[in-house]
């Protein structure tokens, strides 16, 4: 079960691993002199009549070996373990940083049931793969071939014997393996596929229950359910199958050598203890083989979390500038120059070619049909995407040369579906700036029209959000966003508008919240909602990835093309 990129992994325990060679190789003698100590008192005993005073020496040194050989297993586990935990600590601080390195745009929604698996299940079974499966197949290389040359030395037929059969059992488990791979990956992906379906249902259960479709769900649970146990239980009968040949195969082989010893000493061409030995050791020759069958299972899982995983990790990041240079000073206009995108796998673009200046000052309202291109180009301003050509200018200076991190720093921004965190109202508003004193959050909140509902809260600031935040209503979390947004006082703000309907009272505090706040910035709103509209200075109407029109609310109007359609069809 060689797996390129895990066997890369190993190498970043590389000194864990030679620790947990050199105790296999400890553990091997031990069993060695466990057996010739073993052999000789039973020889001692039986042959030549001594009493337990002459073996208590010998008795000790028995007992010194099985110690020796307990106590070395059981560093030995301690060590892969570590190793273990070291691989999968470093994997997921990769996958984390490449998570957020890709950034939220990269990360469909569909798949972060999936992605959740990955991150938890997935690395549990490298986890197993290099503290369990790893170490024993290190161990394989090691004991049988120590033990068959230390049969070979002191009985050859043996040895040979050994040498012969020993290398049957990875051929068989080879064979047997090749049909489990493919199980085992199509076990993974159902597995994946199930966790993806219940964080979606379980996202989408009010909705569901709403349209009265909870019923279809629980068929369709059931149905991926029994899916997911017809692979599993597909993947397991090979397991059992591979298990009972490997165990045959031990057997068999330990039986051929015993049957030949015992013809040997019958006709007295073996010493006693010679034999005695030889048996002893045979199955301690198989046993590791044995082991390493029963963990073939962890392997192939493990193989199969690794696939997923490395998909993950070649997912295309997102590339910093190597002289990142500082933003210009404010006020500055934002200039879209010939800007596309298209996301991987797709063959049209998102945005094509895109033409547009966003001027410090003004509200510009980005309007289109679902699917036109402006959360993408939410997504670029952001910068958690790259324009595939074209660039985009803040002032002078081309955003690709300034740091993400500092740049972001300049924009506030007001999501669809703003996520509360868990923590109290005050930490959620802080996060925008930490330092704030209570007074400024006061005085922000109040300016979004978020003070008043948050003094009705049962604690006031202090009501801790996260879990109950269903408390809050759709507009009362945008209001909050809104104060998050004042206090981050930064110079451009994006803000997406919920595309739900708030109640009038609502949307009419939210409108005036974020009229104040965007007195003096520059203010891009992908606008869903007529007041909103009419608020706005200038308008850009995307369709298909293209501007289709912009200006102002009357221009637009006179023209009577897209824009007149839209607002006619309510946006
Ligand atoms: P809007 O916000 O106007 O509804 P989007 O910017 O979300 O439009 O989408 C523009 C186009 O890009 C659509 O065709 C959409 O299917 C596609 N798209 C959006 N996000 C992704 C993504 N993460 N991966 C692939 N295609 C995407
Ligand atoms: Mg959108």
């Amino acid at each position: 079960m060689i797996h390129r990129p895990l066997m890369r992994l190993a190498g970043t325990i590389r000194g864990l691993l030679l620790a947990s060679s050199a105790i296999s190789i400890l553990t091997t003698g031990a069993i060695v002199a466990q057996m010739l100590w073993l052999s000789r008192i039973i020889h001692n005993v039986f042959m030549e009549g001594a009493s337990l005073s002459d073996v208590r020496i010998p008795l000790l040194y028995l007992l010194g070996t099985i110690v020796a050989r307990t106590l070395s297993i059981g560093i030995s586990q301690s060590v892969n373990q570590r190793g273990a935990i070291r691989i999968k600590t470093a994997l997921r601080r990769r996958l984390l940083d490449k998570l957020f390195g890709a950034g939220p745009a990269m990360i469909q929604h569909e798949r972060t049931g999936e992605l959740a698996s990955t991150l938890t299940d997935g690395l549990e079974k490298i986890d197993a793969y290099f503290s369990r499966y790893f170490p024993r197949a290190l161990h394989v290389m090691i004991a049988p071939p120590c033990i068959a040359i230390v049969v070979f030395a002191m009985d050859p037929l043996s040895g040979a014997i050994l040498l012969f059969t020993g290398p049957l059992i990875p051929v068989f488990m080879w064979l047997i393996g090749g049909m489990a791979e493919k199980r085992t990956q199509k076990q993974w992906t159902a597995m994946s596929r199930m966790s993806a379906h219940f964080l979606d249902v379980l996202q989408g259960l009010t909705t569901l229950k709403l349209f009265g479709r909870s019923k279809e769900q629980e068929q369709e649970i059931r149905r991926i359910s029994n899916r997911y146990r017809l692979t599993t239980m597909g993947v397991l009968k090979i397991a059992f199958l591979s298990g009972l040949v490997l165990e045959l195969a031990a057997s068999l082989s330990t039986a051929i050598v015993a049957v030949q010893i015992g013809v040997r000493l019958v006709e007295g061409h073996i010493p006693f203890q010679l034999g005695l030995f030889v048996l002893l050791l045979a199955p301690e020759f198989y046993l590791p083989f044995r082991q390493l069958g029963t963990e073939h299972h962890a392997a192939m899982e493990g193989t199969a979390a690794a696939d997923r995983v490395f998909e993950i990790l070649r997912m295309p990041t997102l590339s910093s500038p190597t002289h990142p240079i500082a933003p210009p000073p404010t006020p500055f206009d934002l200039r879209l120059l010939q800007v596309s995108f298209a996301y991987p796998g797709r063959p049209e673009p998102a945005l094509n070619d895109i033409s547009t200046t966003f001027r410090h000052g003004e509200i510009t309202a980005l309007i289109g049909p679902s699917g036109s291109g402006k959360s993408t180009l939410f997504h670029l301003l952001c910068r958690y995407l790259d324009p595939e050509s074209g660039a985009i200018h803040a002032g002078d200076t081309d955003l690709q040369d300034i740091d993400r991190t500092t740049w972001r720093r300049l924009l506030a921004v007001v999501p669809q579906h703003p996520s509360l965190f868990h923590g109290t109202v005050l930490d959620n508003l802080r996060m925008a700036k930490p330092d704030a004193t209570l007074d400024e959050v006061r005085e922000m909140a109040q300016l979004a029209e978020a003070h008043d509902f948050i003094t009705r809260l049962p604690d006031g600031y202090e009501t801790s959000l996260g879990e109950q935040a269903w408390r809050l209503s759709g507009g009362e979390r945008q209001r909050l966003a809104v104060a998050r947004a004042f206090l981050k006082n930064a110079p451009i703000l994006l803000m997406d508008e919920p595309g739900a309907n708030l109640d009038p009272e609502s949307e009419e505090k939210l409108a005036r919240a974020f009229e104040r706040l965007a007195r003096d910035r520059t203010v891009i709103v992908i606008a869903h909602r007529l007041r909103t509209i009419y608020r706005a200075d200038r308008m850009v109407v995307l369709d298909q990835g293209r501007v289709v029109e912009e200006g102002t609310h009357n221009e637009l109007l006179n023209q009577n093309g897209a824009y007149a359609r839209l607002l006619k069809g309510d946006v």
